[in-house]
């Protein structure tokens, strides 16, 4: 691998030198590590990680110079050591005290997430990482909030002893969780968690994902499925808004009254957006209530980076199980994308990232944010709104969490066809063995191969040989492609 390390050199101090995005810079870079790019982060050599790190602390810290502060945040934050780990596929970055906030939850999350996010898609060009790590005077951030930690401990403790049996009981029970919704701010009043962007305002976009992958799991996987928000077409009466827009701590709320420790976590903490940070630990707790077997939460990303796309899925780090429902689920994504040519180029991620959700991390059972593009990019917004594109999406995380259930990994749909070597005038039957499962339509039984009726008719002394390419596709539009070879030999022509 031979690496552009003189553009990295004046890439850094390009970066260094103003606090506005670099997009264009990082998209030049890439342009020029080209083809040379790693599979993942941990085949970069220890020299090639140290002359990354100063490039990606001053991408971190740019990030970090534009980002809105939460309440008890530094003005000014200054980035500390930024450094690979041992094997090269994780960053830890230190973060100070500064940017510890006074409340813990999504609020913070988002900000945390983001910064990580900017170093995923960074790094997706030069060599994937699995996760960044982020320290505030060498603690963990949940180290500054017990009460915190206690809860996700709990989850986590749970989580263990229910997570294996769970994956594989076969019980069929899904909750599809639409991010965000209008919540009530104590300042601003009812307002939504994401802001009107190229045409899309996530709150409003994510429950369409979220019909499109409920009608998938219950046809196909013939899951029961749970939905996190309301699906009803009449008026939330205290904000005046329908309830399809509202966020799932009020579906909650009017649905189980009897439940806030669902609903109304934590009451007193968490300042003006205590009831934002409600909902986006209802969620998890709902799941954890109805005992489901899976959690999906469906997102679409941003970042300050107008250039960034890109469909990624996001797991709590430690977590296997989950590391494996986000893998497939990509996957299968891509696999589904690829079968229209209007998204065939749509970029997934290749493989899912580590991050903090609280979405996940109080979930009991195997779950994963799903972010379907960046919003704040024009042909991802455009993406996210057609119709098409969410259902060709879904599709494939339905194919994901399916292939999931059945312990399968992510398998690509091939087909061997074997070589056919015919005497004129006979027949000969032809097995075309599927590897993967795909939808069949007409064949009905995946495990048994087509059979192809071949036959010929060569003139005396004249044996021939076809080539040609053959495309499977499947009721889905998946294609697989092989190459066949027949030969034809006369009746009459013995063998050499
Ligand atoms: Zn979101």
């Amino acid at each position: 691998m031979n690496f552009a390390f003189v553009h990295v050199r004046v890439l850094r101090a390009a970066i260094l030198s103003t606090t506005a995005f670099i997009s264009n810079l990082e998209h030049s870079h890439a342009a020029e590590v080209g083809a040379e790019v790693a599979k993942d982060s941990t085949k970069l050599s220890a020299e090639q990680r140290k002359s990354l790190e100063p490039v990606l602390r001053g991408l971190l810290q740019a990030h970090v110079d534009v980002q809105e502060r939460v309440p008890g945040q530094a003005p000014i934050i200054v980035v500390g050591d930024v450094s690979f780990n041992d094997s090269g596929d994780e960053l830890l970055v230190e973060l100070g005290k500064g940017y510890v906030p006074t409340y813990y939850g999504g609020d913070f999350e988002d900000r945390i997430n983001a910064l990580a996010t900017t170093v995923y898609v960074y790094m997706d060009k030069i060599g994937p990482l699995r996760g960044v790590d982020f320290t505030f005077e060498g603690r963990d951030i949940l180290d500054y909030f017990p009460y915190e930690k206690g809860l996700k401990e709990q989850a986590e403790m749970s989580q263990r002893q229910t997570l294996f049996h769970r994956a594989d009981a076969g019980k069929g029970r899904v909750l599809v969780s639409a991010g965000h919704g209008y919540y009530f701010h104590k300042k601003f009043g009812w307002t939504t968690q994401r802001s009107l962007v190229n045409g899309i305002t996530e709150d409003f976009a994510t429950p369409a994902f979220a019909a499109s992958l409920d009608s998938y799991l219950g046809s196909r996987a013939g899951e029961e499925v749970f939905r996190a928000r309301s699906q009803a077409r009449d008026r939330h009466a205290e904000s005046g808004k329908p309830w399809t827009d509202m966020a799932s701590r009020y579906f909650l709320e009017n649905m189980l009254p009897n439940a806030p420790e669902i609903w109304n976590s934590k009451p007193g903490k968490g300042g003006d957006m205590e009831e934002y940070e409600q909902d986006i630990r209802s969620r998890p707790l709902y799941a954890n209530h109805l005992g489901v077997d899976a959690a999906i939460h469906l997102h679409t990303n941003a970042t300050e980076n107008p250039n960034t796309r890109g469909i990624r899925i996001f797991y709590t780090k430690g977590r296997d199980v989950d590391e494996r429902l986000a893998t497939v689920g990509l996957c299968y994504i891509k696999e589904s994308l690829k079968s229209n040519a209007a998204f065939d180029a749509f970029p997934v991620a290749s493989e899912p990232s580590i991050g903090r959700y609280g979405e996940n991390t109080y979930a009991t059972m195997p779950s994963i944010v799903a972010e379907i593009g960046f919003h704040s990019n024009k042909e991802d917004a455009a993406a996210i709104g057609s119709y098409v594109f969410r259902d060709l999406a879904m599709r494939g995380l339905e194919k994901g969490y399916r292939m999931f259930r059945e312990g399968r990994g992510c398998e690509e749909f091939t087909v061997t066809h074997p070589e056919v070597n015919l005497v004129s005038g006979a027949q000969y039957k032809a097995d075309v063995v599927f590897v993967c499962t795909p939808r069949y339509g007409r064949f009905k039984d995946p495990a048994v191969p087509l059979t192809i009726d071949y036959g010929c008719t060569a003139v005396k002394d004249h044996p021939f040989t076809i080539k040609w390419s053959a495309s499977f596709i499947d009721a889905d539009g998946i294609k697989a492609k092989t190459a066949v070879t027949m030969t034809c030999k006369p009746k009459s022509s013995r063998p050499a």
